[in-house]
């Protein structure tokens, strides 16, 4: 029986250990936190096989300079001086094309679709409720010039075997029929998902424990020792362990573990906040993206999570308020009767998206270690891309053939 230890415990190595399980590896989690919180735990808990176009795409860098001069803005670059941020600038203005564009559609959609059939099937399970519904999303717009750019959109979707409906602003209104909206139309997924992922990590995490994963909590991994191109233990500030196998799923700060394996990972923290706005009177039904704004709500645990930003800020998890504002005030603007308090500075949650240059995760085995796995770079897609991740691992480690292609998440592809 194969031994793989797991540094991270997010929704990425949680759904590693999940699956290694099921190959009959025997599996240890090492995270530094105590699972009480998380880029996977707060999040907006889409599941969006619609997500296909990736960040880096035409027209972006264009937008991210406009968005930098105003303090409530959807997107930020923290300024500091660092040659890691100054080349996933690079890497993000190289694959800003519509010819990268082309090339990840098809692998994204492949993913996120196997992870909506790995959901699906695990919500059909007893094991664990995590709060999986099918309502779709609904992409939001305002501005009357977004509609072109939108049925656009929807047209590559439903190339792509994605199901997009452009629709009017009546249209929408007639699916969101409890709550007032106040836009010129939207983009309806009907194939989109979502969660409680509070829920999704607390369950899986007390399902692996009964199932006999071992899980060594506030363990902060510093290091590795090598041997022969092999990893041979980890290094924590409690003691050492060894393993056959080994996997970093570490969120924002994979880096600084390949690091020390000298490998280099382009990958910053895209910071984002959220709040829950708790026994709101409403009948929301359908979790939508508020397009101009970039602020998402969500049907959530009773109330609505409301979320947003992108500030490129490395590993700073400090909450600016004014971002928090940004979001808060975008939400009357397209739910004129939705009165949602602005949250005081104790009841928002920061998480960091772990963001590679090319909108593309890294999965897979890291060249010149050949009992080394990937599984990080999900940006804004970590949720939805976790059970997927999982299944890619533990094919990875347990030679498998790949359940889908894996060659445009070759952790060594800007090496
Ligand atoms: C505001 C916001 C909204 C979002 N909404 C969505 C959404 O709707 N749908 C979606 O699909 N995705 C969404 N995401 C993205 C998603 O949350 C992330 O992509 C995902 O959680 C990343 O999971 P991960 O397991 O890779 O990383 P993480 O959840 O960050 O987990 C990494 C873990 O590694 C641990 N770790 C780090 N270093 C060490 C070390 N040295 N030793 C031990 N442990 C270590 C950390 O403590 C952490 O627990 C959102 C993100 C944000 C911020």
């Amino acid at each position: 029986m194969k031994s793989v230890g797991i540094v991270g415990g997010g929704v990425s190595g949680l759904f590693s250990a999940y699956y290694l399980l099921q190959e009959g590896c025997e599996v240890t989690i090492i995270e530094r936190g105590n699972f009480a919180d998380g880029c996977s735990f707060g999040n907006a808990g889409m599941i969006v096989p619609s997500h296909i176009i990736p960040l880096a795409q035409p027209g972006m860098i264009a937008k991210g300079m406009r968005w930098m001069l105003d303090a409530q803005s959807p997107f930020y670059v923290k300024p500091r001086i660092s040659s890691a941020l100054v080349k996933w600038g690079y890497l993000f203005w190289k694959k800003s094309t519509e010819k990268h564009v082309h090339y990840a559609i098809p692998h994204l959609r492949d993913l996120s679709l196997l992870s909506k059939e790995l959901y699906q099937e695990l919500a059909s399970q007893d094991d664990f409720a995590f709060g999986w519904e099918e309502k779709g999303l609904l992409m939001l717009f305002k501005n009357p010039g977004t509609r072109h750019e939108m049925e656009e959109e929807a047209a590559v979707a439903n190339r792509s075997g994605i199901e997009a409906r452009l629709l009017s602003g009546k249209e929408t209104q007639a699916l969101e029929p409890h709550v007032q909206l106040t836009v010129e139309g939207s983009v309806f997924y009907p194939g989109d998902a979502h969660i409680y992922p509070n829920q999704l990590i607390a369950g899986l995490v007390s399902y692996l424990k009964k199932s006999g994963v071992r899980f060594l909590e506030d363990n902060v991994v510093e290091d590795f020792e090598i041997q022969n191109e092999k990893v041979k233990s980890v290094k924590t500030d409690s003691g050492s362990y060894s393993f056959d196998e080994f996997v970093i799923a570490a969120g924002a700060w994979s880096p600084i573990l390949t690091q020390k394996l000298g490998i280099s990972l382009s990958l910053q923290g895209g910071k984002g906040y959220s709040f829950l706005a708790e026994g709101l009177e409403t009948k929301m039904q359908i979790p939508a993206i508020m397009l101009e704004a970039r602020t998402t709500a969500t049907p959530m645990g009773g109330g609505v999570r409301f979320a947003g930003t992108l500030e490129i800020a490395g590993t700073d998890e400090t909450i600016n308020m004014n971002r928090v504002r940004g979001i808060h005030h975008s939400i009357r603007q397209y739910y004129p009767d939705l009165e949602v308090d602005f949250p005081e500075e104790e009841k928002v949650w920061s998480g960091l998206r772990p963001c590679s240059p090319d909108g593309l995760p890294y999965i897979g085995r890291v060249k010149n270690f050949n009992n080394l796995t990937l599984a990080t770079g999900h940006g804004m897609m970590g949720l939805s891309l976790g059970p997927a991740t999982g299944k890619l691992v533990a094919d990875t480690i347990a030679g498998n053939k790949a359940s889908v292609g894996v060659e445009a998440f070759a952790p060594g592809r800007f090496n």
